[in-house]
């Protein structure tokens, strides 16, 4: 199942950390304010998958000791 645009319901990439094409983003926000809510969006992402894989390690220390 293609991620599609909330806006125009254009496909968009299923790694897209945003719900909406850049087109449309870019309409909504002017092009800096676009790009930024992107690059926080994906730092944001890369944070969570940090803590995550952290969670996951600190189990399964836990588990074998
Ligand atoms: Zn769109």
């Amino acid at each position: 199942m293609n991620k599609k645009c909330i806006y125009c319901k254009v496909e968009i990439l299923q790694e897209s950390v945003i719900d909406f094409c850049s087109r449309c983003g870019i309409g909504v926000w002017g092009e800096k304010m676009f790009n930024a809510i992107v690059k926080n969006m994906e730092e944001a992402r890369s944070k969570g998958d940090l803590v995550s894989t952290n969670l996951v390690d600190n189990f399964r220390e836990h588990n074998s000791s």
